[in-house]
């Protein structure tokens, strides 16, 4: 994901702060001209970087680091506050009217993921309860209309349109009508882009906008275009006073300066994140929390919501039996590996780890995505008998799977080795849980 370099570079100036034992003035400006060095290179504005390093280092160089027992932890707290505080500090949520729906006006660049937006947002207060209702207001782009209805249909929600004929005002108009009618609590629409800011766009977007008294104008802009998408907000917000901002595409291998400075530069809060195509893939978006898997300290806490929301409880609660009871089959491990595949692309799930970004560039942990599709492909090739008796795979049996799979035999017995060692892992630790005395011994001084 984005901030790939810029972690990993902070990263390596903290741990040579941490080797220090005592940390002079000499060492803190060291690593701050480090810091100021990463951040510029993750294009992050330039006065913004200036502005922040001055802070940092103002509080750094200050009594407590010197006189802590752990100077670097001390600093780390610093830049960790600092972070959160330029991308927003506290999480800007979205607005609720107190007259519904509450209206949403989806604006910014073509391209920059606009429609994807309004369709992920939706999704987003689905699943919030809430019941929301799209309006397809792009009728220059020809296909727009079609791509929202498209998502609509996949998300069953309702989407208003009325052609390419009709005025966007009227159709934005009219969409909340029907909303009211239909008693939707929120209604999202989506206008059209263009490839660049011109008079006309703005001029309809404004008069979209005096017309339905949005009760948010988001945003939405790319992140992979880096500064310019600071510029795009600058220009956005100077004309429509826009109330938060959308960023997209921070899944892909942007160095992530947009999220750092947007806020900083336009005052304008950053409302959600962007992290993939799909359509569960919008964050709403935590300035401490992006601070801290900045820093390589992981964000559990997404990682538990997203977990909450895509797990099914019930079927991690008989996983869990099973592994005490060492019942684990193959058609369980299946369905393991289902379940964590719901909760995103597998580098986005170990980012949100703590000290997992680090972990990525070793070569021996294998995050590939194919490896865990070929898994699955030797695993849906035994029978129903094999997978719930792994004892059964004999050699024929392991070649006839490495045939109707498309793998190596090799792979086949590795996967049957892995899976073996993870039962027998299991049945040991059941039985360590059950034997409170041994876990003691285990574990000196471990508390439970
Ligand atoms: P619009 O012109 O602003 O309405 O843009 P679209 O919604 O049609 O999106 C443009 C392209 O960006 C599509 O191919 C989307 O799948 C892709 N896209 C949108 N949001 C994201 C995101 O967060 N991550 C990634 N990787 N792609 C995205």
């Amino acid at each position: 994901m984005a901030f790939e370099g810029l972690s990993s570079r902070l990263q390596n100036v903290f741990s040579k702060l941490k080797g220090k034992g005592k940390v002079s003035e000499e060492d803190v400006n060291d690593a701050m001209r480090e810091v100021r060095l990463a951040l510029l290179e993750a294009d992050v504005n330039f006065k913004v970087v200036k502005e922040f390093i001055s802070k940092v280092k103002e509080k750094a160089i200050g009594q407590e680091v010197m006189k802590s027992f752990t100077p670097a932890m001390v600093v780390i707290d610093i830049v960790n506050k600092e972070l959160t505080e330029l991308m927003g500090g506290a999480q800007s949520k979205l607005a609720k009217s107190n007259r519904p729906p509450t209206v949403i006006l989806m604006v910014g660049l073509q391209g920059a993921g606009k429609t994807t937006a309004s369709g992920k947002l939706a999704k987003l207060l689905q699943k919030q309860n809430h019941k929301p209702m799209l309006v397809a207001a792009d009728i220059y782009r020809p296909a727009a209309i079609k791509q929202l209805q498209t998502l609509g249909e996949q998300l069953k929600v309702p989407v208003f349109a009325l052609g390419d004929q009709v005025s966007p005002v009227e159709i934005a108009k009219q969409g909340i009508e029907q909303a009211k009618q239909e008693h939707h609590d929120y209604v999202i629409i989506d206008t059209a882009g263009r490839l660049q800011i011109d008079e006309s766009l703005m001029e309809e977007l404004k008069q979209i906008k005096d017309a339905v008294q949005p009760d948010e104008v988001l945003l939405v802009v790319d992140a992979m275009i880096g500064q310019e998408a600071v510029n795009v907000a600058e220009s956005f917000h100077h004309q429509l006073e826009l109330s938060g901002i959308v960023l997209t595409k921070l899944d892909g291998d942007t160095r992530g300066g947009a999220a750092i400075s947007v806020k900083a530069v336009t005052g304008c809060p950053i409302k959600f994140a962007g992290m993939g195509e799909k359509l569960d893939a919008l964050e709403p978006f935590h300035p401490e929390r992006m601070a801290s898997r900045i820093l390589g300290m992981g964000d559990m806490l997404t990682l538990i919501e997203k977990a909450q929301t895509t797990i099914d409880t019930e079927k991690a609660k008989e996983l869990e039996r099973k592994m005490r009871k060492a019942e684990f089959t193959f058609e369980d491990f299946l369905e393991q590996m289902e379940q964590v595949k719901k909760l995103g692309p597998l580098d986005q799930v170990l980012d949100m780890l703590p000290g997992m970004g680090k972990m990525k560039g070793m070569k021996n942990l294998n995050v590939d995505e194919k490896q865990m599709a070929r898994v699955v492909a030797i695993v849906k090739s035994m029978t129903k008998e094999e997978k719930q008796n792994p004892e059964l795979l004999n050699a024929s049996r392991r070649k006839r799977i490495a045939e109707g799979s498309g793998n190596s035999i090799q792979e086949v017995n590795r996967l049957i080795k892995q899976f073996e060692e993870m039962r027998k892992m299991m049945k040991q630790f059941s039985s360590m849980m059950g034997n409170k005395k041994q876990m003691k011994k285990l574990g000196k001084g471990f508390k439970f």
